[in-house]
């Protein structure tokens, strides 16, 4: 093997792969009955993260940097004067297991320009992974990319030897596709996601009746978008998640603030990359769709397109109805608990069970864990209300912002003096 070329493929591989953040292992749970190499465990592989955000925890290459397509927001878009290489089947394999048995990862996560077309490059990938399932034995995570377009014998080969599969979205809108990556139809990234769905469901209701069939990708499937290059709204954005949710069980959508590496005029021009604030309030919304029992209608729309950077959307959605609260914290129902901020799900969760007992005060609810600092202007507890009474939704939110920054200098002014009594003590 020569060492010095495998390190170059994997320094310009694993650079062109930092920009896809769909990775994740969480709902895994791979177990290795059979001596084989490697075990993914439920609470999925570990994680980590470099200084800009983006997920490293795998092995986290491109099969190649080569590509037929030339989408204006990617680095290795076909007419992009970068260096390029292409990894060997035999290769992705090797550095698999060598990286495996030396504790640097726990799985691999492996998309690819595409070679030729679609299903070239997927039999490609889906090799890289069968040799490792079954000449290697290995256990280990594996996260495939599909390529839109791919066929679906393909498709159904993958997620027999992969725990996840994503196609990325990459544009929300199809405005934005048909400007940005003139190569690439909507239809091409529905197709494979259709039937990563339909394998999914058939496979597990074999399973039931049949223990000998093989889990079908474990840990769904997935998907990425670009947050900020096609100059879309947050409700375009979210909307989109929200269908893609619906329509494709989809186990997560990943947001990530376009960055600008490249000069294409198609693109926005921004000099710097989209903040964090706004991908960290899309991940927000996400969640409130996905565990807080939120219709995306309720917190945007064409009234409000777009999220508040300097509130969560849960308390923006609270303050602009206000007409719903107070809602009194021992009677109110679960999907209204879920609507007060300051209270998470495993608050609300806590106080059903506790309320089952006995009447909630406010004592018991900070001991729940609520954070009260917001929920109180939204709750009656024991009878009580906290200083809610005809305040304005611009009042609250005031009062809210204030206590968070009183707060925050507090934490900040002890953690100065904690410092300044130890630089004293130690000097
Ligand atoms: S098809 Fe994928 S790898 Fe190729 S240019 Fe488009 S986004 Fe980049």
């Amino acid at each position: 093997m020569d060492f010095e070329r495998i390190k170059e493929k994997l320094s310009i591989l694993a650079d062109a792969a930092k920009y896809d953040v769909s990775c994740s292992s969480s709902g895994s749970n791979r177990k290795n009955n059979n001596k084989g190499l490697g075990n993914s465990s439920g609470m999925g592989i570990c994680h980590s993260y470099t200084e800009d955000g983006r997920c490293v925890s795998l092995l986290k290459i491109l099969l190649t940097n080569h590509c037929i397509f030339d989408c204006a927001y990617c680095v290795t878009r076909k007419s992009n004067d970068i260096k390029r290489a292409a990894f060997q089947i035999q290769e992705v394999v090797d550095l698999t297991i060598n990286f495996y048995r030396r504790n640097y990862i726990e799985g691999l996560f492996l998309s690819s320009g595409i070679f030729k077309n679609a299903d070239y490059t997927m039999e490609r990938l889906v090799a890289v992974a069968k040799k490792l399932r079954e000449e290697e034995n290995f256990n280990g995570y594996i996260h495939l990319k599909s390529i839109p377009g791919a066929s679906d014998e393909l498709m159904r080969e993958a997620g027999l030897y992969a725990d996840r599969l994503s196609v990325n979205i990459e544009i929300p809108t199809e405005k934005g596709l048909k400007l940005l990556a003139p190569d690439k139809d909507r239809k091409d990234f529905i197709k494979p996601m259709e039937k990563v769905k339909n394998e999914i469901i058939q496979y597990k209701s074999e399973r039931k009746l049949l223990k000998k069939v093989p889990i079908y990708a474990p840990a769904g499937q997935s998907t990425q978008m670009i947050v900020g290059a096609s100059g879309e709204t947050d409700a375009e954005i979210m909307y989109t998640s929200a269908y893609f949710y619906k329509s494709f069980n989809l186990k997560r959508v990943y947001y990530s603030g376009y960055i600008p590496i490249s000069h294409d005029h198609r693109l926005p021009s921004i000099g710097t990359a989209v903040p964090l604030l706004r991908e960290n309030r899309l991940y927000q919304t996400d969640w409130l769709l996905r565990f807080y029992g939120f219709d995306i209608r309720e917190l945007l729309n064409s009234d409000f397109p777009n999220l508040e950077s300097d509130i969560d959307p849960k308390l923006s959605w609270a303050l602009r109805n206000l007409d719903q609260f107070p809602i009194d914290i021992n009677k109110a129902d679960t999907r209204m608990l879920l609507r007060v901020p300051g209270l998470g799900t495993k608050s609300v969760h806590k106080i059903i069970q506790a309320r089952r007992y006995r009447n909630l005060n406010w004592e018991n609810l900070k001991s729940i864990g609520a954070s009260l600092n917001r929920a109180k202007y939204f709750i009656t507890c024991d009878s009580r209300i906290f200083e809610t009474k005809d305040r304005t939704a611009a009042q609250l939110k005031g009062l809210i912002l204030n206590n968070a920054t009183s707060k925050f200098s507090s934490t900040l002014s002890a953690q100065l003096n904690l410092f300044e009594s130890q630089t004293i003590n130690s000097a």
